[in-house]
C-alpha cells in the first residue's frame, strides 16, 4: 500500500486541479466536496501524503483533527444543522475512493436523508456559495 503522488488530492494541493478552497493553514486544506452528501459537505485534508488513517504520521493527525473539529463547528453554525456527520475510510473495502487522507464533514438535519457517497456532481456556483457560509462561521 504505497502513496501515490498522482491521486486527485494530491493535484489539488499542487494546484494542478481546482477546488472550493474554505480554509489553509500551512499543514491544512478544507474544501467543498464536488459530490456533496448534503449541503455543506466539505473535505479537510492534510497536507502531508497518506494514504489514510493507517499510515499516517500521529502529529500530522493531532493537527488535521483539530481542524475537523473547528471546521464542523463552524459547518454546523453555518447550515444551521441538527448534528454533523464526521467520516473518514481506509482502503477500497472500507469504502475509499480517493487515497489521500481525508475526512468528510457533512451537516446533517433531523429527519433528512443524505444522498449517496460520490454520487451526483453539484453545481460549481452552489459550492463556492455554501463555502462562504462556513467561512462567515469561522470567523
Ligand atoms: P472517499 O475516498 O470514499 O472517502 O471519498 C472521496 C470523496 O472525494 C467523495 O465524497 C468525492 O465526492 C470527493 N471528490 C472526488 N473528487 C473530488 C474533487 N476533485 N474535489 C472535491 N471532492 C472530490
Amino acid at each position: 500500500m504505497t502513496y501515490d503522488t498522482n491521486n486527485i488530492f494530491a493535484k489539488i494541493l499542487r494546484g494542478e486541479i481546482p477546488c472550493v478552497k474554505v480554509y489553509e493553514d500551512e499543514d491544512t486544506l478544507a474544501f467543498m466536496d464536488v459530490m456533496p452528501q448534503a449541503p455543506g459537505h466539505l473535505l479537510v485534508i492534510p497536507k502531508t501524503g497518506s494514504r489514510n488513517l493507517l499510515d499516517a504520521d500521529p502529529q500530522v493527525l493531532a493537527k488535521t483533527i483539530t481542524v475537523v473539529q473547528r471546521l464542523a463547528v463552524a459547518a454546523r453554525a453555518a447550515f444551521d444543522a441538527d448534528g454533523v456527520y464526521v467520516a473518514q475510510f481506509n482502503e477500497p473495502a472500507a469504502g475509499q475512493t480517493v487515497f489521500h487522507l481525508h475526512f468528510h464533514i457533512v451537516p446533517r438535519k433531523e429527519g433528512e436523508q443524505t444522498k449517496p457517497h460520490s454520487g451526483a456532481m453539484a453545481d460549481g456556483e452552489l459550492l463556492k456559495a455554501h463555502a462562504e457560509k462556513i467561512k462567515a462561521a469561522l470567523a
